[in-house]
């Protein structure tokens, strides 16, 4: 067995796999994407395999990069497309600290937030602003970021402004 199999996530198929796309240690596995082993494993077996590797491997890649991978995040299933995609608002649950202990992902949960019982909403209003118009997300609208768009009053002014600058750009570039 090799040191792969101490990887959250890698079993025998996959661990046989690595070792035959030329990975055989966990050092020759950073730096690379999820994509690109989901692509050479596809070209490996010589077909699309099921997209549920295409998680694993973002799982992988989150664990062999991350000093201090969190173990409650180190789960495949925590990052399907849902939570590592953006949210309504450009916010990214698999980033978030309250993601999965305390909240389930935006999505999963349709919206309805543990903060909101500070702000007395049933649903979070972005969520609920882009449901409404059948929108994946805020991008593209020409009022973003609107009102709806409050202050986390736990952080600083400067985090906040940092957070929001970030949901903007991803919303610029991979919402859709
Ligand atoms: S602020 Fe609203 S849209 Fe954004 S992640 Fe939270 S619940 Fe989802
Ligand atoms: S008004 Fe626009 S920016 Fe505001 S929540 Fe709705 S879609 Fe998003």
């Amino acid at each position: 067995m090799s040191e792969l199999r101490t990887i959250p996530n890698v079993g025998t198929r996959t661990e046989q796999d690595l070792l035959a796309m030329g990975y055989t240690t966990i050092a020759s596995l950073k730096g690379k994407s999820a994509e690109e082993l989901y692509r050479e494993e596809c070209s490996l077996r010589g077909y699309t395999i099921d997209r549920c590797q295409l998680y694993l491997y973002r799982a992988v890649v989150y664990f062999v990069n991350t000093e201090n991978p969190n173990p409650a995040k180190c789960q495949w299933w925590l990052w399907k497309d849902d939570f590592v995609k953006p949210s309504p608002c450009g916010a990214v649950c698999i980033e978030c600290g309250h993601f999965p202990t305390h909240c389930g992902g935006c999505r999963k949960i349709h919206g309805k937030a543990f903060w909101l019982r500070f702000t007395g909403d049933d649903i979070c209003p972005i969520y609920q602003c882009c449901n409404k118009q059948k929108k994946t997300n805020c991008k593209g609208c020409p009022h973003l970021p609107c009102e709806r768009f409050t202050k986390d009053p736990t952080i600083s002014d400067k985090e906040n402004q940092d957070n929001l600058q970030k949901m903007l750009n991803r919303l610029e570039q991979e919402g859709g």
